[in-house]
């Protein structure tokens, strides 16, 4: 029996970018004490409180089959977070709650794209992106942002690949990079979308995650709410990884066709779900910190780690739970570093080829250990760098 192209062709013939990862997991399970650096998932569990809501809410009943768009109240919910985080009018009507804010970036994609449209991304990029763009029937086109501007986008670079594309897919705080867009990126990117009339697609999985100045969502800008669909979750602002609660929020017509798609997919979320994802959105920004603050801690760790050195440059970043590291000076690639460093100090990172082509000469390193611990393995990655610099 043949299976469908689209199937087969997800990842695009390519590596699937997690060869490191899979090497590590295949020591760990030989017995070898390999330090992980690698998925960005917390080293916490979701806190009790919220579990204990939601088998308070499984226990009362709600069991069912929920609301497919999400329970009032917490559309509700998302919607008055989003307003007051970014200023814009946003009732629940401009909400859909997703499983999860991958299943978030295909219904969005699926909402704008037609087979064959072309939609760009930024690379370095969060690895499934090609994947999902090819997923609805895209054609993922990439735009590099480059090391020496920090990893921030230039306008001109999107705008020379936007004739005839319908979308463009951003996330700020980055994943991989840990690079938050400037006001000024932001800017240049809401005016090439006016101008090449493209959707924008705008993935704020890490938005508590910000160490320096504020998070800022581009659908804010001027004339950028009617043509942004915002990507939220629950998984890294509340450590629900496990759960599967997001969001996309945008137009009313598109959340109207999205309720059309999860009805033929999805079907919704866990009801109980959605009551602990409401019961952990009403703790407040305080607990939302509290849940950042080992990443926030880490970081400084790491800058202190790396100063005074050259074999190891630090991108500078300022959110997300991750740091992007210059490996060039050891004239390796980053998979040889990823590989190098697995090998002889059994400390896993990801390639920044895994990444894209942008993030080649890079490693990324998932601040999800604990200080000790992080502290430790950075010194040996960096004593590894420093004897294999030429
Ligand atoms: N976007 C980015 C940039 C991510 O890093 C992740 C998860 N690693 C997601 C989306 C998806 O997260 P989830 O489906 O758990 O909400």
């Amino acid at each position: 029996m043949q299976i469908s192209d689209r199937i087969a062709g997800i990842l695009g013939g390519g590596s699937d970018g997690w060869e490191v990862f899979n090497k590590a997991r295949a020591m760990i399970a030989d017995g070898v004490n390999v330090t992980e650096l690698t998925i960005g998932e917390h080293d916490i569990r979701t806190a009790a409180p919220i579990l204990q809501d939601m088998h308070r809410a499984a226990l009362a009943g709600n069991t069912g089959y929920a609301a497919i768009p999400g329970m009032a109240a917490l559309r509700e919910e998302v919607a008055a977070r989003v307003q007051a985080q970014s200023g814009v009018p946003t009732g629940p009507e401009n909400v859909m709650i997703t499983p999860g804010g991958q299943s978030a970036l295909y219904a969005a994609h699926f909402a704008v794209c037609d087979p064959g449209d072309p939609a760009l991304f930024i690379d370095p990029y969060y690895a499934t992106y090609p994947g999902t763009l090819r997923g609805v029937n895209a054609v993922p086109v990439a735009v590099a942002a480059h090391a020496d501007a920090a990893f921030q986008p230039r306008a001109a670079d999107i705008a020379a690949q936007a004739e005839g594309a319908k979308s463009l897919l951003i996330n700020t705080p980055n994943n991989p990079t840990g690079v938050v867009y400037s006001r000024a990126t932001l800017e240049g990117i809401a005016d090439v979308c006016k101008a090449h009339d493209l959707w924008l697609v705008s993935d704020e999985v890490y938005d508590t995650q910000v160490w320096e100045g504020a998070h800022l969502s581009p659908r804010a800008l001027p004339g950028m709410a009617e043509r942004t669909l915002v990507v939220g979750s629950m998984s890294k602002s509340h450590a629900m990884t496990g759960s599967r609660c997001g969001w996309v929020v945008g137009p009313e017509e598109i959340i109207e066709g999205l309720i059309n798609l999860a009805t033929h997919t999805t079907y919704g979320v866990a009801g109980f779900v959605q009551e602990a994802a409401l019961f952990a959105l009403r703790q407040g920004p305080a607990f939302e910190a509290e849940i950042a603050d080992p990443f926030r801690r880490r970081r400084l760790i790491a800058q202190d780690v790396l100063q005074g050195q050259n074999a190891v440059g630090l991108v500078p970043a300022q959110g997300a739970m991750y740091l992007m590291l210059d490996v060039r000076s050891t004239g390796m690639t980053g998979e040889g570093f990823a590989y190098g460093l697995l090998e002889s100090e059994h400390i896993a990172v990801m390639p920044g080829e895994s990444f894209g082509q942008a993030a080649a000469g890079h490693v990324r390193v998932a601040m999800t250990i604990e200080d000790g611990a992080f502290e430790a393995a950075l010194r040996r990655l960096v004593a590894f760098a420093e004897s294999h610099v030429a």
